[in-house]
């Protein structure tokens, strides 16, 4: 074989989730669920397909009960109320995922489920909490895609200090317990590997090369405005991986570097003043040194109430400032797609 890594001698048996968000994408229902069963015919665990309906407005909702009809109640259909978004999409799809094992991937085709299995047992493998799809291969416009896509990257890679090198690929595989501790919302889904390394250790998110292929059906939801989404949520990402339980070292930095130069000019003026004996109402450093310094009061006192709002944040009771390693491998429930060899001897 020809992987990038090799396949671990025993098959994970996981109790695997599927999820799948899909917003108009009618003609790429049945050959996704039979790609998917295609993909999954010779994974040793149970496994679920959940399908999430974005609030799609052609016929993607209908052919998704059709096909789930045919294949079995380990498909299952979630229909939002609205397009609510891929982000809010996929989270929709993990509240609704029982598995120990959760993967990703987008509807169109673009991934293929094929790389499942493989990724499922390297993260049982390796004791993993993460394996991320890379696009080695990518099939979409150059200059469109490939390129802005290789510079956030990198600067993704370097503001999270995860290292990865396709952060866009949807196709991912998490441990329940730890996707589960992830909240998605606004357009996170593309930093979902930062947000990760934000609850376990960045030694446990590893990537897996894996195949893509140019969309036959139906188009992109996403046009070039994507830039600037990605860099102003670059912003936050960076953000709230430092200074999340911290917010008023944040402000305050800034607040005493502007108090500093602030104070600099006004003590300087003050000696001119005193010393020198020369006016110093018309000089343009006395705006500068109180601009300074009244900014600087107000870093400061931005950064008091930032600590505040952290202090009701993590003392509401719902939230902790850790994240516990929970054990290993539970059993499912029922109303799971058992494996053909397994259902024959039961
Ligand atoms: N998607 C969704 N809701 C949206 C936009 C997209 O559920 O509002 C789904 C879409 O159906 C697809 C996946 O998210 O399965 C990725 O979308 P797309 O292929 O348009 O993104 P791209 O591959 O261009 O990044
Ligand atoms: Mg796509």
């Amino acid at each position: 074989m020809t992987t990038d890594t090799p396949t671990p001698d025993a098959p994970a048996t996981e109790s695997l989730s599927i999820v799948i968000p899909m917003y108009n994408e009618e003609d790429n229902v049945a050959p996704l669920l039979a790609r998917v069963h295609e993909g999954l015919a010779g994974y040793a665990g149970p496994w679920e397909l959940i399908l999430v309906d974005d609030g799609s407005t052609d016929a993607t909702v209908a052919r998704l009960r059709d096909e789930a009809r045919r294949y079995g109640s380990h498909v299952r259909v979630v229909t939002l109320q609205r397009n609510f978004g891929q982000t809010a999409a996929m989270q929709a799809g993990i509240d609704h995922a029982r598995g120990t094992v959760v993967a990703m991937l987008d509807g169109d085709l673009q991934n293929d489920p094929v790389d499942i299995p493989r990724m499922v047992a390297r993260l049982v493998a390796e004791d993993l909490d993460m394996v991320a799809g890379w696009r080695k291969n990518r099939q979409d416009n150059l200059w469109l895609r490939k390129v802005p896509s290789r510079i956030a990257n990198r600067l993704i890679a370097r503001i999270t200090g995860v290292h990865l090198h396709d952060y866009g690929c949807s196709l991912k595989v998490f441990r329940g317990d730890v996707i589960r501790d992830v909240r998605l919302y606004g357009e996170m889904h593309r930093f979902i590997p930062a947000w990760v390394a934000s609850l376990t250790s960045p030694a446990r998110i590893k990537e897996m090369v894996v195949n893509h292929h140019a969309r036959r059906f139906g188009e992109s939801k996403y046009g070039l405005s994507r830039v600037y989404r990605v860099l102003l949520d670059l912003l936050s990402v960076y953000f709230f991986m430092r200074f999340r339980a911290r917010p008023g070292h944040f402000f305050g930095r800034i607040g005493l570097v502007f108090g500093a130069i602030g104070g600099v000019a006004l003590t300087w003026l003050l000696g001119v003043k005193l010393f020198l004996g020369e006016d110093i109402g018309t000089r343009p450093l006395l705006l500068v040194g109180i601009l300074f310094v009244v900014m600087a009061v107000q870093f400061l006192t931005t950064g008091v109430l930032s600590e505040l709002l952290t202090r009701t944040y993590f003392e509401s009771g719902t939230t902790r400032s850790y994240t516990v390693r929970p054990p290993r491998g539970e059993q499912p429930e029922p109303g799971w797609k058992q494996p053909a060899g397994r259902a024959a001897r039961a």
